[in-house]
């Protein structure tokens, strides 16, 4: 329990820390000012039924003395009103209190997602392609969630009622200790077995709900967005049954745990209320009068009413926080990718571009098979505005070639350099900042046709004549402008779904020229294109060759054919 109580500690910035701090502090100014309201019931009760203890009692003379007052009404008064400008006065800061902590752990929920989403994008790209997209997602958007509503609110219950309850035991302990000490230890007695019986249950079932949540984010996001093949294939049963099975794993996990924090309570209220009558009966039986029974029970009462809804609060923000410890630990592990080496906030150094890219003995391979080499010992120079063309079978490693190019991968062996000038942490997003890329998918966000073009950029802050260029240069203007119904602006759907292939890969062409690259890099980015529009393409970037530094992967050899040099893979 401890270890991964320091993991939320860890996964709070300094900052957090102190504002957790003052939400606790104010936790626990709000315990105390409503314990001084319930004692400030008692000397009022006290003289209301008795207007002789007004003189008798020590403590109620002194005040009598201090407030000045003549008659036992006018005291009954004065107090009666203390007692209500108190109880009045915590009522107000309850809600103080309240507000803060809300606010506090849903801005937490906001601090965790945003810092979160701002480490993985800190990350090489060899990260994204060891982890699902759908993982990373439920992570960002839910586990932080599960993070706050089951161990930060939790934490500050217990705080919070922590402090009720020993406020409640102390002032009953003043009244009557041994009853004081016996309600305090049948009530912690039974939660506490109670927590004991539940505990390893929770485990069990918060590492199955959490494996299917996995599963339910994962179903959504492969059936939406491989529609098309989920329809042909008829894999809707497939898919529908994946989410629906989860789905209900899901629910009836998250109702066990709800069910779970709540049991005790029943019992415990049955069991008080039969003990309350037993305990009456026991009077009866040795013959005391109603009398002097009443105020005992009425005690007894109290105290459960008061220590009860603590102490189930304290218990089911214990067995909340048990659910949820397995999340926890996972979210905190992802928190720790933040001190890897990787790409961190390291001041980039300037990199130029000037005479020529070499590759110096470059070997490769991928992380999750590691034994199984894709690049052996590739040498190569481009000269600045020469073209390079590359070929070969699919899977021979075309494009790893490129990634490594790109500073995507890092090499396993072997050195990418620009101008002399080793690639590496320190000057890779320099590096990417001089080119472009048009891969073999364009990704299309849904956005308009010029947001897209200028992909990345915000709106109003788009060189519309440099996007009419780019688009004019990969051959797409003619089609933007007179079938598109709002033009540059009409929207394209998710993924560019109101485009064909080869469209998606000219404004893919259109995207990479708008950056005004120094080099640009094409994935057999015109193999989808039909021959007239691939001649077309294949012209306009002929006819930057020369003002351009180019590597192209083909397929077909005739499409390198002007190529300055060729690699053949
Ligand atoms: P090409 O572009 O020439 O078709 P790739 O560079 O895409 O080939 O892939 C080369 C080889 O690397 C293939 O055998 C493929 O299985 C493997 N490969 C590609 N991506 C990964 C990856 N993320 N993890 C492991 N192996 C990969
Ligand atoms: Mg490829």
């Amino acid at each position: 329990m401890s270890s991964s109580l320091k993991n939320i500690w860890n996964i709070l910035t300094p900052l957090d820390k102190r504002k957790l701090s003052v939400v606790s502090i104010l936790v626990i100014f709000v315990t105390i000012i409503e314990s001084i309201g319930v004692v400030s019931i008692m000397p009022f009760l006290a003289v209301l039924a008795n207007p002789e203890s007004a003189q008798q009692n020590f403590l109620l003379k002194k005040i009598y003395v201090l407030l000045g007052v003549n008659t036992s009404n006018q005291f009954i008064v004065y107090l009666g009103c203390i007692s209500l400008v108190i109880v009045v006065f915590s009522a107000f800061l309850k809600v103080i209190a309240q507000y803060s902590l809300n606010r506090f752990s849903n801005l937490q929920r906001h601090y965790f997602s945003s810092r979160l989403l701002d480490i993985y994008l800190k990350q090489n790209y060899s990260f994204f392609i060891q982890r699902n997209s759908a993982d990373l997602t439920k992570i960002i958007l839910n586990d932080v969630d599960q993070v706050v509503w089951g161990v930060l609110k939790p934490l500050l219950t217990v705080l919070s009622y922590g402090f009720i309850v020993i406020a409640m035991i102390l002032i009953l302990i003043f009244y009557d200790p041994l009853m004081a000490l016996t309600i305090a230890s049948v009530i912690i007695a039974f939660y506490m077995l109670m927590f004991l019986v539940v505990k390893t249950f929770m485990k069990r079932i918060s590492q199955e709900y959490s494996k299917a949540n996995q599963e339910r984010y994962q179903s959504c996001q492969e059936v939406f967005g491989g529609i098309k093949d989920v329809m042909i294939n008829h894999a809707h049963d497939y898919y529908y049954e994946r989410f629906d099975r989860n789905s209900r794993i899901h629910a009836r996990h998250l109702a066990a745990q709800e069910s779970l924090g709540q049991i005790p309570l029943h019992v415990m209220e049955t069991i008080g209320y039969g003990c309350l009558i037993l305990l009456a009966i026991f009077l009866v039986l040795q013959n005391h009068s109603v009398g002097t029974i009443l105020p005992v029970i009425g005690l007894y009462g109290v105290a459960a009413y008061r220590m009860l809804p603590a102490a189930q609060n304290i218990y089911r923000a214990i067995t909340t926080y048990k659910f949820s410890e397995h999340i926890l630990n996972g979210v905190s592990h992802e928190f720790e990718l933040d001190s890897n080496e990787v790409k961190q906030t390291i001041r980039q150094e300037m990199i130029k571009f000037n005479y020529r890219i070499e590759l110096e003995d470059v070997s490769f391979a991928y992380p999750n098979s590691p034994e199984k080499k894709i690049l052996e010992h590739i040498n190569l120079t481009i000269d600045k505005n020469n073209s390079l063309g590359i070929t070969g079978k699919s899977g021979s490693g075309k494009s790893t070639l490129m990634d490594i190019m790109l500073g995507l991968l890092q090499p396993t062996s072997g050195l990418l350099k620009i101008d002399g000038e080793v690639i590496n942490h320190s000057n890779v997003q320099s590096w990417q900042s001089l080119v472009s890329y048009v891969p073999q998918f364009i990704y299309l966000a849904d956005m308009t046709v010029a947001e897209n073009i200028a992909f990345g950029i915000a709106k109003d802050q788009i060189d519309f004549q440099l996007v009419q260029n780019a688009a004019k240069l990969a051959q797409i203007d003619e089609f933007i402008t007179q079938n598109l119904k709002d033009g540059y602006n009409t929207m394209i759907g998710e993924r560019g779904i109101l485009l064909s292939g080869g469209q998606r890969q000219r404004l893919g062409i259109a995207r990479a020229l708008y950056k005004q690259p120094q080099v640009i890099f094409m994935d057999e980015a015109t193999s989808a294109l039909d021959t007239k529009t691939e001649k077309a393409v294949n012209e306009a970037i002929k006819s930057l060759s020369g003002k351009m530094t180019m590597v192209i992967i083909a397929h077909r050899e005739s499409a390198v054919a002007d190529c300055n040099k060729l690699l053949r893979l």
